[in-house]
């Protein structure tokens, strides 16, 4: 009776059999390269271009089966169109390619105590001490007092930059403070340069490497102004564990759902359904602005589309199933303690869904109703995906959200799912393979839905 009634959890190694590792290895050597080449946002935009004008996807045009619409190269939207009219609706995934990083100031520039240092306003949720003495590089853009655009990312050997942290030695104080209290917001200030420049009586430093960025980009320091600059941890994404099972980098939240979408996009053969890929900026920062998902940015390209095809929007929504990809929290043997063990997600156990996020009592989450998750579980259970159910940590512990309830709103049928992540929001995370890959084949299942 028991083999017959009761749930016996089985990781996806085990169920899905020994060769199923190295194809999860295979996947991984291709995210990883995705992960390597975006490191921001809009690096994200510019390599999942890259990789759709390979297999035939253009800038939009009224009548192409395959087509992207990108906004100010932070937000993707991919399309292919299906048999079907898009009034029977489409099959989303919906994922983000932000990450929690550390930006510069309008003025970041300043000198102190022969120090040339820049001034930075987090961004997204970070532990504020797990970003100090390690390398951080700076990407993103600038647009010049003349309106041109540069684009700032390092190069093989350039310079690594870094925030400084107290030496142990030195401890005694900070050791005694709250976390919170300990490393302040403001605090967070990071080392350029420490070589003075000229015969003037102050900012000789700031000077230096003013005059660096001038020569390099032709920048002067007013055009930090119209500037999009983040700190970002140095280095390629890895294999992690001695036995390669893992992968460690920065940003898989959540680039690997996104990665995961675009090539499930690219591998459905034929959808009949019009598959609709959004890779969305600003999630972690709660969605806002005209590249998060709520921006009718993403309504108005699916309303060009409908619009074409000769469709409301609105009856295209009503009929559509949305997987809300997102990373999820992985159980941690270290942190026992902050979660439900009967109901938190694992690592190698496929991805997992998410009936619901938010926090206290399911505050601020779209909680997904018992008919989607039938529908989720009948999907992925019939193209044989490895996946399980997961919880945000033991009730009240803290909570967070995805962008699940955007679609929601949009009266969009949609539930979250997403591989496990180690280290969320740290510099370097951690994933398995497995589940990646896995991920990977539940969006498949879904774009080639019949
Ligand atoms: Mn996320
Ligand atoms: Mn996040």
């Amino acid at each position: 009776m028991s083999e017959m009634l009761l749930r016996k959890p089985v990781t996806a190694y085990e169920k899905l059999g020994k060769t199923c590792a190295a194809e999860a290895a295979a996947y991984a050597e291709d995210y990883k390269s995705f992960l390597n080449a975006g490191k921001t946002e809009r690096e994200c935009v510019t390599e999942a271009i890259r990789l759709a004008r390979e297999k035939g996807f253009v800038d939009f045009r009224n009548g192409e089966e395959k087509f992207y619409v990108s906004r100010h190269g932070k937000a993707l939207i991919l399309v292919r169109l299906g048999k079907k009219p898009p009034a029977e609706g489409f099959r989303i995934v919906a994922t983000h390619i932000d990450s929690p990083r550390i930006d510069l100031k309008a003025y970041p520039l300043y000198e102190q105590d022969g120090f040339a240092m820049l001034k930075t306003h987090y961004y997204g949720g970070i532990k504020k001490y797990q970003w100090m003495a390690v390398p951080l590089e700076l990407r993103g853009v600038v647009y010049l007092a003349s309106g041109k655009k540069v684009e700032i990312a390092p190069e093989e050997g350039s310079p690594v930059l870094f925030i400084s942290d107290i030496l142990p030695h030195l401890g005694a104080d900070q050791a005694k403070k709250s976390v919170s209290e300990a490393f302040p917001g403001e605090g967070l200030n990071v080392t350029v340069g420490s070589l003075p420049e000229g015969d003037d009586k102050e900012n000789r430093v700031k000077l230096a490497v003013m005059t660096l960025l001038n020569k390099r980009y032709g920048m002067a320091e007013d055009d930090f102004q119209s500037a999009e600059l983040s700190l970002v941890p140095v280095g390629n994404a890895r294999d992690a564990g001695i036995d390669r099972s893992m992968i460690s980098g920065y940003g898989q939240d959540d680039r690997a759902c996104a990665y995961a979408a675009v090539r499930a996009l690219f591998d459905t053969p034929e959808p009949k359904y019009t598959s609709v890929c959004i890779l969305a900026d600003k999630e972690e920062i709660g969605s806002e602005g005209i590249t998060g998902m709520r921006s009718a940015f993403f309504d108005q390209v699916l309303e060009d589309l409908c619009e074409t095809e000769g469709c409301a929007l609105r009856d295209a929504y009503r009929n559509s199933f949305c997987l809300s990809g997102d990373v999820c929290n992985a159980f941690d043997p270290n942190f026992e303690s902050v979660s439900d063990k009967k109901n938190n997600a694992r690592l190698g156990y496929g991805p997992g869904i998410f009936k619901a996020t938010g926090t206290r009592g399911k505050s601020g989450s779209s909680d997904a109703s018992a008919e989607t998750m039938s529908r989720v579980r009948r999907l992925l259970d019939g193209a044989g995906v490895c996946w399980q159910m997961g919880e945000l940590g033991k009730v009240d512990q803290g909570g967070g959200g995805t962008v699940a309830k955007y679609l929601a709103n949009r009266n969009i049928e949609v539930v979250d799912i997403g591989m496990p992540v180690l280290n969320m929001h740290a510099p370097m995370e951690v994933t398995s393979k497995i589940d990646c890959w896995q991920t990977y084949k539940a969006f498949l299942a879904l774009y080639g839905e019949k």
